[in-house]
């Protein structure tokens, strides 16, 4: 508990605002993406710029305060939010500059990947992102961070720059490939284990502005031999084209006969970069495949791709991820995946299966902190639910889930996609572990950054 001289002295060190148990506004600044988070930090502070980011840094350390940053507050397991400690909230620091030139753009630490996305493709270009536009730049990016262009130009963090990060004891430095080259090791992929990151530069490159896009769905009963159609798809997919299935209950979408609506579908959402013409042709083994019973594939400005999903996965429900890996889809997984999907708990929850390969995997497992570089699929169920009644059923279908595909699964899995983080983290950072702990006991050996995917400082 701070006391009120404490609160005080920080609040005047501060431009942004600091807001503290009791206030008003206080239950809203600690509400993140998963309703099933309910943590209550001492204080939140606003950070309206890099200064307020080292104030507050500097305060945690002189008050032995623990510290959570929140970029977009979209992580599943809600690290953003701490309890009893420092919260940084850089939702005031979203501002991104474009040099279409130099094809480079600057985004600060609280931006949207919708932010980044707007700016960027004024100009035509863009960077890998994920695939939702209300998820941070920041969470994503130094976790890793793949979406659509991801196949073609690798992670979000295999295009970082450089990083301006603000580190435990309150210093901004900068990392780079030539300057503070180990913590910029580290920040591709480490995680928010190492500092505040108050703005990321990004390497661009010429994207749409409309690129080739959309679903082509299929009835569960149809599910897994079109599951199997796009492994086999997958195997020799071009860079440019990227398709992720989803096992998913349908929404009323014009694209489908109304009696469809309900019914529990495979979706195989396709993008392709290049000539939509050529697009069309590459993706026709996927879309004639069997008997589709929709398809909305068409030309489509590239921001309108990065919001798609938006809808289906906004904020105000409790969610349940697991996250695994996997170095292809064979028989048995197709067929589990389909049975696994029929006992989804509510109509919001799915089973999603991210393409990844492509340019992801050019990339040593040890040149970035990511390590993930012979994955080709990544499988995240996710329960979806309104309600604490919900809680156990529908963690109970996930934790069936991840079971039942374990035996198929790689030992590594996404940190970012992990609604539990404790105990994960030898799958989250493989091999590049030890050197990671190294790296935090140089940056920040009290663990301050310890609401994250953590990485304990080596001793
Ligand atoms: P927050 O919840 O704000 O923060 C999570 C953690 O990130 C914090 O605890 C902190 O450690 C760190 N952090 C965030 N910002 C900073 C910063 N500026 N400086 C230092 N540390 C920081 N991932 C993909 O790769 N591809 C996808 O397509 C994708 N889709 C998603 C869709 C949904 C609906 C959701 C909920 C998540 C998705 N993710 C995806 C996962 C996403 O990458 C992580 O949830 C990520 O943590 C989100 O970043 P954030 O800034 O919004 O997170």
């Amino acid at each position: 508990m701070l006391s009120e001289g404490n609160t005080r002295t920080l609040q005047d060190a501060l431009r942004g605002p600091l807001i503290l148990p009791g206030d008003g506004d206080y239950d809203a600044a600690r509400t993140v993406w998963n309703d099933m988070i309910d943590r209550r930090p001492a204080a939140i502070v606003r950070c309206a710029g890099v200064a307020d980011v080292e104030a507050a840094m500097r305060f945690a350390e002189a008050h032995d305060l623990t510290v959570s940053v929140k970029g977009g507050g979209h992580n599943v397991a809600g690290t953003a939010v701490c309890d009893d400690g420092l919260m940084l909230d850089l939702s005031d620091m979203r501002k991104v500059r474009v040099d279409p030139d130099r094809r480079v753009a600057r985004a600060e630490g609280g931006a949207t990947l919708g932010d980044l996305d707007r700016a960027t493709q004024a100009h035509g270009l863009a960077t890998p992102g994920g695939v939702i536009s209300t998820t941070g730049v920041g969470g994503l990016t130094l976790g890793g961070g793949f979406g659509w262009l991801s196949r073609k130009y690798g992670l979000a963090a295999d295009n970082l720059l450089s990083v301006r990060l603000v580190t435990a004891d309150g210093t901004c430095l900068r990392a780079s490939a030539d300057e503070n080259p180990g913590l910029f090791w580290g920040l591709r992929g480490g995680g928010g284990n190492f500092g505040v990151a108050v703005s990321f530069e990004f390497r661009l490159h010429p994207v749409g502005p409309q690129v080739l896009f959309g679903p082509t769905l299929y009835r569960l009963d149809d599910a897994a031999d079109a599951l199997r159609n796009y492994r086999d798809f997958a195997a020799s997919a071009p860079r440019d084209c990227c398709v992720w299935a989803d096992l998913m209950t349908a929404s009323p979408l014009p694209i489908l006969p109304e009696e469809l609506h309900g019914t529990k579908v495979l979706s195989l959402l396709q993008c392709y970069l290049g000539d939509p013409a050529e697009g069309a042709r590459v993706l026709a083994p996927l879309r004639g495949f069997g008997r589709p019973i929709g398809d909305g594939v068409m030309p489509r400005p590239f921001v309108d791709a990065q919001c798609f999903l938006d809808a289906a996965y906004d904020k105000g429900a409790r969610n349940c991820w697991s996250a695994q890996n996997f170095a292809g889809l064979d028989d048995p997984i197709p067929d589990m995946l389909v049975e696994l999907a029929a006992a989804m708990p509510t109509d919001e929850s799915d089973i999603l299966i991210c393409m990844l390969g492509g340019a992801i995997n050019d990339v040593a497992p040890d040149a970035t902190a990511y390590p993930h570089r012979d994955t080709a699929f990544a499988i995240t169920p996710g329960a979806r639910w309104r309600g604490a009644d919900g809680d156990d059923r529908c963690k109970a279908w996930v934790r069936d889930v991840a079971d039942t595909l374990a035996p198929h699964a790689q030992a590594g899995a996404y940190g970012n996609f992990v609604s539990d983080p404790k105990g994960r983290e030898g799958a989250a950072y493989g091999s590049n572990y030890a050197r990671l702990a190294a790296l935090k006991a140089r940056h920040d050996p009290r663990n301050r950054l310890c609401w994250n995917q953590n990485i304990a400082p080596a001793p």
